[in-house]
């Protein structure tokens, strides 16, 4: 299995061109190394809130009130009956990866390793073939993301130069038995749908 070994910067402009509605900042040249910083002065514990005895008894308070407010109906708080009945999902919302794919059905990524390489959890593992093909030069023998690892920030997506990678499936219920289970195949993520109620999703 190969792991992202290097770290080359990621030109965050032309993620911006590509995608106007991506929110990136960059920093600008003056200010690499030279981030500001500012002191924030702590607030300290009262003595009250030291001993924790008072702020308990205040919590157990605020949960009993919630509790009354909902038995007798003066304060309804709305009941989702999951999974039979789900929320909608809102736009942008990151869920499980798929893989795009070419209109020959072939996954559209050529193995560059970008998001492997912008992955802060380094939980994308991808090992590269050459591509018969002459038109592409890679193709992803292996791609698999360990799911239990991705802390789900998008920024596979976001480094990712030929739009290969999506996260608007809109799955959010990810449950298994086993640790396993959770790394994920190029094949599982090549069948994974795009969601229609999530912004950017590509039939
Ligand atoms: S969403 Fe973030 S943590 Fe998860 S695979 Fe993509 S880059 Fe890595
Ligand atoms: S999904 Fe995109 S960024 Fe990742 S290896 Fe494939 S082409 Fe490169």
């Amino acid at each position: 299995m190969m792991t992202n070994d290097s770290h080359s910067p990621i030109d965050i402009n032309a993620f911006k061109q590509r995608d106007p509605l991506v929110n990136v900042n960059p920093p600008k040249p003056e200010h690499i190394g030279h981030v500001p910083t500012q002191a924030v002065l702590r607030e300290t514990n009262s003595m009250g809130e030291s001993v924790y005895l008072i702020e308990i008894v205040k919590g157990l308070f605020i949960t009993l009130g919630k509790m009354m407010s909902q038995l007798v109906g003066w304060k309804q708080i709305p009941t989702v009956h999951y999974p039979e009945v789900t929320r909608d999902i809102p736009e942008g919302y990151r869920g499980k990866h798929r893989l795009t794919t070419r209109e020959d059905g072939t996954s559209k990524c050529v193995a560059c390793m970008m998001c492997a390489t912008a992955c802060p959890a380094e939980c994308i593992h991808i090992i590269p073939a050459e591509s018969e093909d002459p038109d592409v030069e890679r193709y992803p023998d292996r791609f698999d993301i360990d799911l239990l690892e991705c802390v789900f920030c998008g920024m596979c997506v976001e480094a990712c130069p030929v739009d290969a990678i999506r996260m608007d499936s809109g799955v959010y219920s990810l449950t298994a038995f086993d640790r396993e289970s959770f790394m994920v195949t190029k094949e599982e993520l090549l069948a994974v749908k795009p969601n229609p109620h999530v912004r950017g999703q590509v039939v």
